[in-house]
C-alpha cells in the first residue's frame, strides 16, 4: 500500500524546498576578510596626567649588540705611570688642551647640545651610575665620537685579561660640574666631562695596579689624551664640540 502525503507533510516539504532554494542563492565569499566594525566610544577619555616626565630621554641611546672592532694584535705602549699622561701622538708632555682641544662650554641638560649626546648601553661594560636620579644616566652619556675608541678599548680589555676584568665607566658627561673642587666658582669650572668629551675608566673588579696598563690600552684604542689619575684612568677625545654646533 502506497501512502499519500497528507497536508501537513506537503507543507513541510514546501518549506524545506523553499529553504533549500534560498540557501542555494546565498553566495559566501570566503576570500574577503571579515569587516570589523569600530564603534566610537561614547565615554570621555580620562584627563591627561599633569605630571611631566623629566628629563625626557632625548639623547639617542645606542644598544650595543655586537662588537667587531679590528684589534691591533699588540698594544706596545708602555704602562702609563701615576699622574703621567700620553697623547695620541705618543707625547708625554703635550697638554690635554692641545691634544683634545679646549673645553668650549658647559653643556646643560635639555639643551640642543645635550640632545646630541649619545647614550651607550653595552652589557659588557660596567657603568657606575652612582649619581642620584635623574643624573644617574649621565655616566652613559657622551659625545658620539667617543663610541669608537670606547668600543675598541672594551675589546682590548677583554683580550688583555681574558675576561677576568671588565671595563668600567665611572664618569662620562657631567652636568653637575663635579670635576672641579666643590668650593670653586661654578661658572669657571673646566673639564671636558662638561661637554661629554672625557671619560673616567677603571677595571672591574677594581684593581689600581692595572690602571697603568689600562691607560696604555686607552691610548692604543684611539683616545687623544689619556692620564693615569691613580683612582681611575681619564681619557678624552679631540672632536668638534657640541657647543659650537649648537651655538651655545
Ligand atoms: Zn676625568
Amino acid at each position: 500500500m502506497i501512502s499519500t502525503p497528507n497536508s501537513s507533510q506537503k507543507i513541510s516539504a514546501a518549506i524545506l524546498l523553499l529553504a533549500l532554494s534560498l540557501w542555494a542563492c546565498v553566495q559566501v565569499d570566503l576570500s574577503a576578510p571579515p569587516v570589523s566594525v569600530v564603534v566610537a566610544p561614547t565615554f570621555q577619555p580620562p584627563p591627561t596626567p599633569t605630571v611631566t616626565p623629566w628629563p625626557t630621554p632625548t639623547p639617542v641611546v645606542i644598544q650595543i649588540v655586537a662588537q667587531s672592532p679590528v684589534i691591533d694584535p699588540a698594544c706596545t705602549v708602555p704602562d702609563v705611570a701615576s699622574w703621567q699622561s700620553i697623547t695620541a701622538s705618543g707625547s708625554y708632555t703635550e697638554t690635554e688642551r692641545s691634544a683634545s682641544t679646549p673645553m668650549v662650554c658647559h653643556i646643560k641638560r635639555d639643551t640642543c647640545a645635550y640632545n646630541q649626546l649619545v647614550g651607550i648601553l653595552d652589557p659588557s661594560i660596567v657603568f657606575k651610575q652612582e649619581e642620584e636620579w635623574p643624573f644617574d644616566t649621565e655616566d652613559v652619556l657622551m659625545h658620539p665620537a667617543m663610541l669608537n675608541p670606547l668600543a675598541r678599548l672594551n675589546a682590548l680589555v677583554q683580550a688583555e685579561w681574558n675576561g677576568a676584568y671588565q671595563l668600567r665607566v665611572t664618569d662620562a658627561y657631567d652636568s653637575l660640574l663635579e670635576h672641579d673642587p666643590p668650593e670653586s666658582e661654578p661658572s669657571t669650572r673646566y673639564s671636558l666631562h662638561y661637554e661629554g668629551r672625557a671619560i673616567d675608566l677603571t677595571t672591574w673588579p677594581v684593581d689600581r695596579n692595572l690602571y697603568g696598563r689600562l691607560c696604555a690600552l686607552a691610548q692604543c684604542a684611539g683616545f687623544d689624551y689619556v692620564e693615569n689619575e691613580v683612582t681611575h684612568c681619564h681619557a678624552s677625545i679631540n672632536a668638534n664640540s657640541l657647543c659650537t654646533q649648537c651655538g651655545e
